[in-house]
């Protein structure tokens, strides 16, 4: 898919977990969705009517609580439309009727900007990715040269392995990767340059066995 010159995105990062949010929208209608709405909502929304842009909702990518402390403070603002994937919707508690459970692959629109959700279970049973014109934004399922840990409630290191080898490391080398904390050097990076050097897609490139010795031997850092 070709970039779109209509396309905003902005990163952010936010709170004490190193957390990136992004501003995903319409550059022409100024319509925008929060990717994981938390920490500092008022930052957020501050940011984008700085960019003359008006959020009219949420995407999810899953359902942590560094993810998700934002969404009612989100919605006292923006009354707005709150996409998580259905397999973790029953894990966020939200005292309004904004949720909206999407499955795999289901196009969801801002303005003529249309972004696809990829189910990406492993992290959580519901974490999904956002691919929007060449970019991926990855949550906490891949982040630069590493991925989501898989011993949390719901974790399962072998649905990581075919998040990765099915549906990630099949998408094209020029994927703009934008992760859900800003844990590596840099703010963002390509499929291309992860394949060829995130040890984690070069295990599970290799072998199952591998990956899910690398995953689960050793205790990466809380995110
Ligand atoms: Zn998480």
């Amino acid at each position: 898919m070709q970039p779109s010159p209509q396309l905003y995105l902005r990163q952010m990062e936010v709170g004490p977990m190193e957390n990136f949010v992004y501003l995903i929208g319409d550059a022409k209608s100024r319509e925008a969705l929060v990717v994981d709405p938390a920490w500092q909502v008022d930052s957020i929304l501050k940011a984008a009517s700085a960019d003359g842009m008006r959020v009219t909702g949420a995407l999810i990518s899953h359902h942590h609580y560094d993810h998700t402390n934002g969404i009612e403070e989100l919605l006292d603002a923006t009354d707005g439309k709150v996409y998580v994937n259905k397999h973790d919707a029953p894990f966020l508690k939200l005292a309004r009727p904004n949720l909206v459970k999407v499955d795999h692959d289901e196009e969801i629109r801002v303005g003529e900007i249309r972004i696809r959700p990829l189910h990406t279970p492993g992290h959580t049973p519901g974490s999904q990715c956002f691919s929007v014109g060449n970019h991926l934004v990855s949550g906490d399922t891949l982040f630069i040269k590493g991925c989501g840990r898989c011993d949390l409630p719901g974790g399962d290191p072998e649905e990581m392995y075919y998040t990765l080898t099915q549906k990630l490391m099949r998408m094209d080398d020029d994927t703009i990767l934008l992760p859900g904390h800003n844990y590596a050097e840099k703010p963002q990076s390509t499929l291309g340059e992860e394949k060829r050097e995130n040890p984690f897609l070069k295990t599970a490139a290799t072998s199952l066995r591998d990956f899910l010795h690398l995953r689960m031997g050793r205790r990466p850092p809380q995110n």
